[in-house]
């Protein structure tokens, strides 16, 4: 069994690492000495988690709240924790400090291994309901009673969400083959496996049941694959050069939904992965008449404005991602689901037919009315491919997607299969998603609303680490700044986000949660930010202005730092 005082040292090492293969090494020799039945629950500690998002268990406990517990174990007053913590900056070195010169001495100090601590932790999670903070704070206390001061300095960062080991899933993955084979070999298959079902815990307990199957690993329903993403070029020329020919399709501007079915069963999930089904009654009672016993399909939900007798924009269907008045929600916004792939069908794993044997099977199946299969013409040329592109944009829509006939379905991956051609904002000829880290306070004229606007980051998944790239202060209607400094004074946090590499520091910290499309002019390299640092300088948007917050994206799916880089090679070779 494995102690999680030797987790504990283990975290404490790799955060003093920063190179990947040290950190995976590191990693490694962990991994190697958890059993069958720790290595799921090991796996999820690292990666901050207790369950793949699609499972809905989230801590949830505020910093307010470990406070309180972190006080009631240690002995000292809630005030003098907080000073320690205003202090530190870091509720896990505040905790430790404070444990290493206990008041109290604990009741009971046993010896605690992963499965324990993980599992007081899915306590902590599940408690619900009134009191439930009482709870969970009850429960914490339990947990620390036990902990030396570094166990305790990790266990709280985790309760908070602040974990910050900086390890991403790639060194995850790395670290899993090397811990079982040896070397990365078996690296790619994990990442499949990963890539398929969207979670690194249970990929790890069936390959440590059973190391040779994890090549042999496929699809499942109501294991959510990671959703395929486009690369992006910005000429029809471009597009037919790389594919010859292909399929044009619409680029429908709704949001993402992964259907599955199996039965008389139905899930719904969203491109972040986390069950919507609830949300969307009229669209589970199309789905089970789809004539498919076991099938996972892909399609982009749109409303439908029976009034103007065309779809609507974006904004207005988001209406249909809430909680609570669903009946009156989907009559007022009826949605259409444009299906664009299937990616399991009748016991078979199609993600690895290509394109063309897919999309045939998206046209036998649906046919409308409410599930339809995705607009789609074959071209040749890039003539014929630009005059699709205008005809997209003359309905209304996004632009497109091209998908290269002959390849697989991509999960998880940016690859040329699918490649998409936008509308231009302004000089802009693409817009970037990317995460909110900070905030500042406005001035002159916007001093009124104090906001002053934003700092944003991209992701860097080989280093696992978010790199600013943009601080936008347009962009903003009045009431968009107003209600955005409300969410984001919501999640202001004392230290920059764990993940992050930075430069410039805003006024405020906030959690790494809200995602938003900017547009930009160009990219220019800048010594203020740090994406894709190099020599001092990174990679910067010019004239970025805000255009969307895009609350069905998740942190994990914004631009990356590598995607940046490429935009600015394409730019490159434009001006040339
Ligand atoms: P973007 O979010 O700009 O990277 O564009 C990719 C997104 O376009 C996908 O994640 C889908 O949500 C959406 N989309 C709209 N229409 C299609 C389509 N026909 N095929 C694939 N994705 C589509």
């Amino acid at each position: 069994m494995l102690a999680f005082s030797d987790v504990a040292a283990v975290f404490e090492e790799i955060e003093k690492r920063s190179g990947r293969l040290e950190m995976t090494d590191v990693l490694a020799t962990l991994l190697k000495r958890a059993d069958k039945g720790e290595i799921g629950k090991l796996v999820y500690i690292i990666q901050g988690i207790l369950a793949p998002p699609y499972e809905g268990i989230d801590l949830g406990m505020g910093e307010r709240f470990a406070i309180e517990a972190i006080a009631s174990a240690s002995g000292y007053t809630k005030a003098q924790v907080e000073s320690s913590y205003k202090k530190s900056g870091d509720l896990g070195d505040t905790v430790e400090e404070l444990f290493g010169k206990r008041k109290q001495t604990a009741l009971s100090t046993s010896e605690m291994d992963v499965g324990y601590v993980y599992d007081a932790m899915l306590k902590i999670a599940k408690a619900s309901g009134t009191g439930s903070q009482e709870q969970k704070i009850k429960y914490l206390v339990e947990v620390l009673n036990n902990s030396n001061p570094l166990e305790a300095r990790y266990i709280v960062r985790f309760v908070i969400g602040s974990l910050r080991l900086g390890v991403g899933d790639p060194t995850i993955l790395d670290a899993l083959s090397v811990a079982k084979s040896g070397d990365r070999s078996l690296r790619e298959p994990l990442e499949r496996a990963y890539n398929v079902c969207a979670d690194m815990g249970y990929v790890a307990r069936m390959f440590y049941d059973k190391p040779e199957s994890i090549s042999g690993f496929h699809v499942q329903p109501f294991k959510p694959l990671m959703p395929a993403l486009a690369e992006r070029e910005n000429t029809p020329k471009a597009i037919t050069e790389r594919l010859g020919k292909c399929a044009v399709e619409m680029k429908y501007d709704g949001f993402r939904l992964q259907c599955h079915k199996k039965g008389d069963k139905v899930e719904l999930y969203s491109r972040k992965l986390e069950k919507m089904t609830s949300m969307f009654p009229d669209l589970v009672a199309e789905m089970k008449k789809v004539k498919a016993k076991e099938i996972i399909f892909e399609g982009e939900a749109l409303a439908f404005d029976k009034q103007k007798d065309r779809y609507f924009p974006f904004q207005q269907t988001m209406h249909r991602r809430r909680k609570h008045g669903i009946e009156a929600a989907s009559k007022e916004y009826p949605l259409d689901l444009f299906v664009f792939d299937i990616l399991y069908l009748e016991g078979k794993d199609m993600t690895n037919e290509p394109y063309e044997k897919r999309r045939g099977e998206v046209e036998r199946l649906f046919k409308g009315p409410v599930l339809l299969p995705s607009g789609m013409k074959m071209v040749k040329s890039a003539g014929e491919l630009s005059k699709q592109f205008k005809d997209a944009l003359a309905k209304g829509l996004e632009g497109i997607i091209a998908k290269d006939l002959s390849a697989p379905y991509t999960a998880g991956k940016r690859k040329f299969a699918w490649i998409k051609l936008k509308k231009s904002y302004g000089k802009a000829v693409d817009t970037i998603d990317a995460v909110v880290v900070g905030y500042y306070l406005g001035q002159g004229a916007r001093a009124e609303f104090e906001f002053g606007g934003i700092l944003a980051a991209v992701y860097n998944p080989e280093r696992g680490r978010l790199e600013t790239v943009a601080r936008i202060g347009s962009g903003f209607s009045e009431d968009e700044m107003k209600s955005f400094k409300e969410n984001l004074e919501k999640i202001k946090t004392k230290q920059a986000p764990g993940l992050l590499d930075y430069n410039v520091e805003p006024d405020f910290w906030v959690e790494p949660k809200y995602v938003v499309e900017i547009a930009f002019d160009d990219i220019t390299k800048s010594p203020m930010h740090t994406c894709g640092l190099k020599e001092g300088k990174g990679y910067a948007l010019r004239f970025p202005r805000l255009v969307r917050l895009r609350t069905d994206k998740a942190m994990k799916e914004i631009t990356t730092t590598e995607e940046v880089v490429d935009m600015y090679e394409l730019q490159r070779s434009r001006s040339a």
